[in-house]
């Protein structure tokens, strides 16, 4: 089917959907009006859920956290690594787990719709069900055989004779679909049922490998960028800081949202050393600290490694004294004892708490290497003055980590209330094709580092500006722009209206703008070179030169 062909079909699939929209809307009595029609709708845009907008003055304190984490993160030698927000996907399954919540179900995949086609493969039953589900259906097949055709034109998918053979099937299948449809067969039936098994079974057949994701954690990232640019021939150990959105299609809440935001970092290379962990805990909390957080608290654990010795018979262990009271839990924990017995730990449901209680600990079941390791944890952590409470149920969510865990809370939060997580990922590099490294990282929530600041009253400070000027006449202008300048140069914030206003008006707009001065320029000051400075906490005014009235200013910005 050609281009041409194709553009037409599509049209013709809207130009039925149109008129049966518009012969609902007449049964159902709604006014002509309402129809929306192409370039004079009036939709309000909003941003899409899970998502939000930073506006200023909150923005202040997003800056004057960052710029926080920089100057910390720099005093103890890590320099800054921006990666992508698109990678492939199979980097995050291969790191995070193909088992996790976070891949299985919350990444945000490309190309969407080929996704979104396939989730809605489960909807045939439904598609039979009535005539508008099954045209909505029908819609999606054509739509899908063009999106596969760009996909395939740009390489975007695999060309395998498996998918070129599914993709003509379905272009096939779309032509006899309206065929049908056309000849007012609208009703499902036992040929539609037919018809739609073969769409399902051509989907179920494509293969989408080679797609890509939003990020939704950094540590993947990073470690493929310290792979592809052969860090490791750098002075070990590398160390490496991010900032930046990440992605993770969660149920929306308080803490909780679609692109949020995460500060992290990681010690790449070199040993293993406790102190390594340790330092690492230390820049976390002095970071904290230096934001002003208060009520932090320092979970930490060890889960020993991947070893019959060590955590993998310790799982097994868990999973046999699981088994046991296996009718007690719940659907989310039972499946676990099979998948990942370790996150059965980390249920919040208040009926399997004292079940959990009873559980054997890993602490009792580390090997020895794993053991001292974690003694020396804890005791590097005396030595740097850091506060700590273990926590053996803290595990962890993502497949990565080993030895090491921790995590942070901060009040304000209800129960999103963990502000950062980290841990210790030996294997990660080389799991990801990298020579053996050594590696371990934290990702702080820079939203719930932010909530619990504006929580405790740290919001943002002073948003108004340093100086208003309030000009009036020709020259009184230019000489304003001049003042403006100069101001500017010296640091202080500063607006200059773009229009002549009324003294008064202007007043009023500068004290509406929270500025601390207003400067007041006519011809008159300009003239005798004496300008007037108000200050409108009070109202005081002082005649000064222009000289004077910098250095006034200056000395006023330094005692800020
Ligand atoms: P949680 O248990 O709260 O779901 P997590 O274990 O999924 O957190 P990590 O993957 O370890 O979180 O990410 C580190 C930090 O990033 C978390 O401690 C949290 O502060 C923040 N974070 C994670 N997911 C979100 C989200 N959807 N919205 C806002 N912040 C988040
Ligand atoms: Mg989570």
């Amino acid at each position: 089917m050609s281009d041409q062909e194709r553009a037409a079909k599509r049209a013709q699939w809207e130009e039925i959907n149109r008129a049966k929209a518009a012969a609902k809307q007449k049964e159902q009595g709604t006014p002509d009006s309402a129809e929306p029609r192409a370039g004079l709708t009036q939709k309000q845009f909003q941003a899409i859920r899970g998502t939000r907008d930073l506006l200023p003055p909150d923005t202040a304190l997003w800056n004057h956290v960052e710029q926080t984490a920089h100057e910390v993160f720099g005093t103890f030698g890590f320099g800054e690594i921006r990666t992508p927000i698109i990678e492939s996907t199979e980097l995050f399954a291969r790191s995070i787990g193909g088992e996790t919540d976070v891949v299985s179900k919350e990444m945000y995949s490309f190309p969407e719709e080929l996704d979104f086609f396939r989730q809605n493969l489960g909807t045939i039953s439904e598609a039979m069900q009535n005539e508008g589900r099954l045209n909505r259906y029908l819609n999606l097949v054509v739509v899908f055989s063009e999106r596969l055709k760009d996909e395939l034109n740009a390489n975007r998918l695999p060309q395998t004779p498996t998918n070129l053979g599914a993709f003509q099937q379905l272009a096939d299948l779309s032509s006899e679909a309206l065929g049908r449809w056309n000849s007012g067969k609208t009703k499902p039936d036992p040929e539609w049922e037919e018809l739609l098994g073969r769409a399902e079974t051509m989907v179920r057949d494509f293969d989408l490998e080679d797609k890509e994701s939003l990020r939704p954690e950094g540590t993947a990232g990073t470690c493929r960028a310290y792979i592809e640019h052969h860090m490791q021939q750098l002075p070990q150990p590398v160390k490496l800081y991010y900032m930046g959105p990440m992605f993770r299609r969660e149920r929306p809440q308080k803490g909780r949202y679609r692109q949020f935001y995460q500060i992290g970092a990681e010690i790449l290379g070199g040993a293993d050393a406790p102190a390594i962990d340790a330092e690492l805990i230390e820049m976390l909390m002095t970071f904290f600290d230096k934001c002003g957080l208060q009520g932090t608290e320092l979970s930490i654990n060890s889960i020993g490694h991947s070893a019959d010795n060590c955590r993998r018979g310790y799982s097994a262990l868990l999973r046999s004294e699981l088994e046991k009271v296996k009718d007690k839990l719940g659907a989310d924990s039972q499946r676990r004892i099979e998948t990942n017995p370790l996150r059965v730990l980390d249920s919040k449901l208040e009926h399997e708490q004292p079940i959990i209680e009873k559980l054997p600990r890993i602490a009792d079941h580390l090997c020895d290497d794993c053991k001292t390791h974690y003694a020396v944890v804890k005791h590097e952590l005396e030595l740097r003055g850091v506060i700590y409470r273990e926590n053996w149920r803290l595990v962890r969510g993502l497949d990565y980590y080993m030895r090491t865990t921790f995590e942070i809370t901060a009040p304000g939060l209800g129960s999103q209330n963990a502000v950062c997580g980290g841990g210790r990922y030996d294997g990660l590099v080389e799991l990801l094709g990298g020579p053996p490294t050594k590696g371990i990282g934290f990702a702080i929530g820079e939203d719930r580092l932010i909530l619990s600041l504006e929580e405790s009253g740290k919001g943002a400070g002073r948003q108004g500006r340093d100086v208003y000027i309030a000009w009036m006449g020709e020259r009184a202008y230019a000489t304003a722009i001049r003042a403006a300048k100069d101001l500017r140069n010296a640091g202080c914030s500063v607006e200059l209206p773009p229009t002549e206003l009324k003294f008064g008006k202007a007043l009023e707009r500068a004290s509406k703008l929270g500025s601390r001065f207003a400067l007041i320029l006519g011809d008159s000051e300009v003239a005798d070179g004496q300008w007037t400075l108000k200050t409108l906490a009070d109202g005081s005014q002082q005649k000064l030169s222009e000289a004077a009235l910098l250095e006034y200013l200056r000395n006023q910005k330094a005692g800020l």
